[in-house]
């Protein structure tokens, strides 16, 4: 049976959120681990629950519909004019669309794990998006702009839900040291490729954002080792 920690009321285990408060129900705070809600799980009939149609329409067809739109837009592009590369743009648009919206809202996927998977969607598009434009050889406009801020926005995301929910999960930590990490590896990657003149950064972008993630390590250790001496305070006696 699933638990909702905020309204204190035991949910049904189909359900991916409160009915009451509309909140994500975390996996962690179910209470089958409780042996008398393990029992009288068992002993109940519950009802099954059925999905309306509309959500199914977002799952399976409108993702099949741009596909087609897509492979249309790339057979055009390569019998009318094999020399511009226009199509590349559709197929990012269509995995991005895909990957980062649809997927996501039709699978009800926790936004933690979501912010994540971001990063590495658009990572990836970020990429393609430079092989469109030039060819494959980089161009500063994603290295040096796109792909930092990319990885601040899910660092800022993850931070403003660790200040307002004042939850301390791991899902959590694990998702801000993911982003951070991420937000890091540009800014050494770039510093290598100066050192062995395969390429000369043309902004400081990356520069300052590699400090800002340090600044917010910080401050996030700060106030993990908060809640940690309070919890010890709390659970240990201290
Ligand atoms: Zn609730």
């Amino acid at each position: 049976m699933k638990y909702c920690a905020k309204c204190k009321v035991n949910v049904h285990r189909q359900l991916d959120n409160c009915p009451l408060c509309g909140s994500y129900l975390d996996p962690k705070d179910n209470n089958d681990k409780c042996e008398i809600y393990r029992e009288m799980d068992q002993a109940v009939a519950y009802p099954v629950l059925h999905e309306k149609g509309k959500a199914s329409f977002f799952k399976s067809k409108f993702a099949l519909i741009l596909l087609v739109l897509t492979v249309i837009a790339v057979v055009l592009n390569i019998l009318v004019d094999p020399q511009s590369h226009w199509s590349a743009y559709v197929a990012i648009g269509f995995v991005f669309t895909v990957g980062v919206v649809v997927f996501p809202i039709a699978n009800k996927i926790p936004l933690l794990k979501q912010v994540r998977w971001d990063s590495v969607i658009c990572t990836a598009i970020a990429i393609a998006m430079e092989f469109a434009v030039c060819d494959g050889k980089f161009y500063w406009l994603t290295v040096e702009f796109v792909i930092p801020w990319l990885y601040v926005a899910g660092i800022i995301t993850v931070d403003c839900l660790i200040i307002f929910y004042h939850r301390n999960n791991k899902s959590m930590f694990g998702t801000l040291t993911f982003e951070s990490a991420f937000a890091l590896v540009p800014q050494i990657l770039l510093w290598i490729a100066e050192r062995c003149d395969w390429y000369s950064s043309k902004t400081l972008i990356n520069f300052v954002i590699f400090f800002a993630v340090l600044v917010n390590f910080a401050v996030v250790a700060v106030v993990y080792s908060r809640q940690l001496k309070e919890d010890m305070e709390r659970n240990l006696n201290v």
